[in-house]
């Protein structure tokens, strides 16, 4: 059996000596020989935080991108800077397309910055998926989250233009996954999908496994009080053991996790990880 160690290295919260927080997402992946990075964070952390934690981002050979919002791709600079080899990077195709947070008070782009050029580096290489791929033995993206128009996930409009008149699906947004003896572990970039959309997804491409970890950003902020209900009752239906909210989750929901499952959650921040035993091939879907 092969373990995994996950580590918070970006986030809106810092937890490690020595780490600092921005608004952002980044995890590390540890398995085997392999280093994968799920997101890089806005970019302003990732360096200082990487070597605060003895973490050497010279050594990572695969990037995956949950989706194109510059708090979690602007990081891609200071990780190409520092490659040694060439870097696999997963990323949905509209990951690339531009992306604006539209207000009264005007539009402010968000979409891949500055990273956006280092997408095509001589030493990335740039994979373009809007299915699930296995980006390492046993650990897979679930590619492109089916949606359900009836019930949109809570959270706000985002636009593809800067006069808001076309809304942005987030098509985008995917999330990582993997199976353990114990049930499966999802790591999540923004659940734009919705975090049950996403969920039934995976349940679905894995034969309802059971769900033993839930780690990432929720983006409930703007999620009702029944709606917050509506997911605690989902979510008991599926018993998860590790519930790990970061980034864009909210405040509000943090504290509804928290209350519906004080056995289950965990506080997060950068340095936090967790160690997962990955199923044995045998085992694996
Ligand atoms: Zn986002
Ligand atoms: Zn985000």
């Amino acid at each position: 059996m092969s373990a995994v160690r996950v580590t918070i290295l970006a986030d809106n919260c810092a937890a490690g000596r020595a780490t600092r927080g921005e608004h952002g997402l980044s995890m590390h992946l540890a398995f085997g020989d392999r280093r994968i990075l799920f997101d890089t964070g806005q970019g302003m952390v990732i360096a200082d935080n990487a070597r605060a934690l003895g973490l050497d981002l010279a050594q990572v050979d695969t990037i995956v991108f949950s989706h194109g919002h510059y708090d979690h791709t602007g990081g891609l600079p200071a990780v190409m800077s520092v490659a040694r080899e060439p870097i696999d990077i997963y990323l949905h195709p509209a990951a690339l397309e531009p992306k604006y947070h539209v207000t009264s008070s005007g539009a402010r782009p968000i979409g891949i910055p500055e990273a956006a050029a280092a997408l095509r580096l001589p030493n990335s290489r740039l994979r373009l998926a809007s299915e699930p791929v296995e980006i390492a033995p046993g650990i897979r993206t679930t590619g492109q989250i089916p949606r359900d128009p009836a019930s949109p996930p809570p959270g706000e409009t985002y636009h593809l233009d800067p006069c808001g008149e076309m809304a942005d699906p987030l098509l985008d947004d995917q999330s990582l996954f993997f199976d353990t003896p114990g049930g499966l572990v999802v790591l999540l970039g923004c659940a734009h999908a919705g975090l049950v959309a996403i969920l039934e997804h995976i349940r679905q491409l894995t034969g309802n496994r059971p769900l033993h970890a839930v780690i990432g950003g929720m983006h409930l902020g703007s999620a009702t009080p029944d709606q917050l209900e509506a997911l605690n009752v989902y979510l008991r239906q599926l018993s998860p053991a590790l519930l790990v909210p970061l980034h864009c989750t909210g405040a509000r929901a943090c504290a509804s996790l928290w209350t519906a499952f004080p056995e289950a959650c965990c506080a997060g921040g950068v340095g936090v990880f967790f160690d997962f035993d990955l199923s044995a091939p045998s085992e694996a879907i």
